[in-house]
């Protein structure tokens, strides 16, 4: 396998039939110079789109061809020319999308357990209804591959919408039928989807194999989670589709990234040029904005993918050009600090997609922001990853503890590890009971029902009908006020073993909010009647029972940061600290081999403009930042880089301080180690 490539770009072409003469404006060599001159290093270019129509030559399908297609090999000649300028080329198809294949054999269909097919709108533009791979699709999928791989030069090959799908097809019914699957129940379904997707992707990258040694293979969920462990032999390395602009937020990427680095695949970040999502023709993104995307993916040990969209006639568009080899001159300078990093994080955050439907739930991005706003250093981990690596390991809300982890975590105790954990994470999965005695507390059992019924704990009510109070006591809440403090969502109640510290209870409001009792807009004020623990400590385990991440995603207070800070700040040391900023972002990589570690500094701030994304516009330069970085030993030289500006530093009590003068969007600074 060669090296991932840093500098790449995918390059949609999902063209309609009703477009006249397309390829018609499409040169070679101006295609590849452009490339070239923007230091791209790989271009991932169209057999097949989403609408069903082929660009290349097809002896096979030749029925499939597009039909204004006037250079019927256009794929061929695209990768002809990017190879003369040592570019490669992957080649896409597509999987679950094809709008001819599916209006054409509703049979290769997803069906609903409603009996519907899964994302048809037969009135509506698009084509958006999933293909079923456990159909006779896949023989034509294959036959397809096999003629990629036998006539074009192949680099790789990126297969796109590969996704678990709740399917009731005739052939999903059969397999689970046949394999005792209960096919009344959606959890079993979507178990038997995990099984199938993984067993179809297992097939056809062996069936790659089968006519290609060493192209790179990818399947394209949109998302890297938890779920993607048991088929990672099927995928030669990763790509995180995360337009910011493009419905994913400035909040998906750094997750799944921190996620994604731990699995042992090298891995791109893949962004795009539009000013919002894919196929925005015609549409450039703020060079701020595409600086930061770029900058964070090198930040968090990825390489780049810039998405474009090739308007149909096949000419390049030399300005959006400009604007990617702007960034993309920079990231190939910055480049060799990047390769191979590995990141230094010193906690680990359980990704709560192990447990939880949907990507990303609250309680993660609030655990992102209240890590990242102060500059600490973390990877996403799940059951299975080696803790041994982090000397904090933090339960965000909702992390459940079986028998497995339950002994993993506790042999993760013994050898000196700490845990901060809150609200439900430690229960056993019914809820009822603290799975772990370290934990040093008891689940008191309440009615927490509200007036209609519902679980009231852990839920974020319009007008905080559920909120309670923390009165900051004690060195533990210093920088915080003595009166109290709201918590909005209603935690757990639990009670402290003997020999556990509890650093402050809760305070009740006078009553809960309901129809016969509130008082004013929101929350009752406080009554000052103390309630149950709300923050213990013993064991190294610090614990707090309200939903503190999922708060801090809901309402961002200032209080629950400052608190979770002082938490983390009990239980270690951090690698890293600042007097910037809550807006600069700071990673620490280490380069092994170059005995070096990067300090990745980036200073760009995200703003809600406009209704539906947000902007970039400006670099907000920082000056004069002071670092003080935890090292064991001392370095031989601290140096700003690619620009190799030494930075003078002190080194005492293994820690070096140092400042930086000036950090202009992105900075990264080289600690460089001796032998
Ligand atoms: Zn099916």
């Amino acid at each position: 396998m060669k090296e991932l490539s840093y500098r790449q770009i995918h390059m949609d072409f999902h063209t309609g039939d009703q477009i006249p003469r397309v390829g018609n404006e499409f040169k070679g060599d101006e295609f590849a110079s452009i490339l070239k001159s923007a230091d791209v290093d790989s271009i991932t270019c169209f057999a097949r789109c989403h609408h069903g129509w082929l660009y290349y030559d097809s002896k096979k399908f030749p029925e499939l061809v597009h039909p204004s297609l006037e250079q019927r090999d256009l794929l061929r000649e695209q990768i002809e020319a990017c190879h003369k300028e040592g570019i490669r080329v992957p080649i896409y198809t597509t999987i679950q999308w094809d709008g001819k294949m599916s209006y054409e054999h509703p049979e290769y269909c997803v069906v609903t357990p409603d009996g519907a097919i899964d994302g048809y709108k037969p009135h509506e533009p698009g084509f958006y209804s999933f293909l079923c791979v456990n159909t006779a699709y896949r023989d034509f999928l294959k036959e397809h591959l096999k003629e990629i791989l036998t006539t074009l030069p192949v680099d790789g090959i990126f297969m796109d919408i590969v996704q678990e799908r709740d399917c009731s097809c005739k052939s999903c019914m059969d397999g689970m039928k046949e394999r005792g699957f209960d096919v009344l129940k959606k959890e079993q379904r979507m178990k038997y989807a995990h099984i199938m997707l993984r067993e179809f992707k297992k097939e056809i990258s062996s069936f790659i194999r089968e006519y290609n040694d060493d192209c790179s293979i990818f399947f394209n969920g949109s998302h890297v989670g938890p779920g993607i462990r048991d088929s990672l032999g099927s995928y030669t390395h990763l790509e995180v589709e995360s337009l910011p602009s493009g419905g994913w937020g400035y909040t998906h990427f750094p997750l799944v990234s921190r996620f994604t680095r731990g699995l042992g695949k090298e891995f791109v970040g893949m962004t795009g040029k539009f000013h919002t999502n894919w196929g925005d023709f015609h549409s450039y993104k703020n060079k701020a904005s595409l600086e930061y995307e770029c900058f964070n993916m090198l930040a968090q040990g990825g390489g780049c993918s810039i998405g474009d969209q090739l308007i149909p006639s096949g000419k390049i568009d030399r300005v959006a050009y400009d604007l990617i080899g702007s960034v993309y001159k920079s990231v190939k300078d910055k480049e060799p600090w990047c390769r191979n990093a590995e990141s230094l994080a010193d906690i680990g955050v359980f990704n709560l997609e192990e447990w939880s439907v949907g990507e990303n739930p609250a309680a993660m991005i609030g655990a992102l922001r209240l890590l990242e706003e102060p500059g600490l250093q973390f990877d996403l981990i799940d059951s299975l990853s080696d803790f041994k690596k982090y000397k904090l390991i933090i339960m965000a809300d909702l992390v459940p503890v079986d028998v497995t982890l339950k002994t993993k975590l506790q042999a993760y105790l013994d050898n000196g590890g700490k845990i901060l954990a809150s609200f439900e994470s430690g229960l056993v999965a019914s809820g009822k009971k603290f799975a772990m005695e370290s934990f040093g507390i008891e689940k008191i059992e309440v009615d927490d029902r509200d007036w209609k019924g519902d679980k009231s704990s852990g839920k974020d009510y319009h007008t905080n009908d559920y909120c309670d109070f923390i009165i900051p006591e004690g060195e533990f809440f210093r920088g915080l006020p003595k009166v109290e403090h709201s918590m909005y969502i209603r935690g757990l109640s639990v009670k402290a073993g003997k020999n556990t510290e509890v650093l402050s209870n809760t305070v009740k409001p006078w009553f809960y909010r309901d129809p016969d009792h509130f008082c004013g807009h929101q929350q009752t004020s406080s009554s000052g009647e103390i309630g149950t623990p709300a923050v213990t400590y013993g064991n190294d385990i610090l614990y707090f029972s309200h939903p503190v991440f999922t708060i801090y995603r809901k309402k961002g207070p200032l209080w629950i940061k400052k608190m979770v800070s002082n938490g983390i700040e009990k239980l270690i040391k951090p690698r890293i600290s600042h007097d910037g900023p809550s807006t600069l972002k700071v990673m620490v990589n280490r380069q092994t081999q170059e005995r070096r570690w990067i300090i990745h500094l980036l200073h760009y701030i995200p703003e809600k403009r406009c209704e539906q994304i947000e902007i970039i516009e400006d670099i907000i330069p920082l000056y004069n930042i002071s670092l003080s970085l935890l090292s064991e030993h001392r370095p031989l030289d601290i140096t700003v880089v690619p620009e190799m500006k030494k930075v003078e530093f002190t080194y005492d009590s293994h820690k070096a301080d140092f400042s930086i003068s000036k950090i202009e969007g992105h900075c990264m600074v080289e600690v460089k180690y001796g032998d």
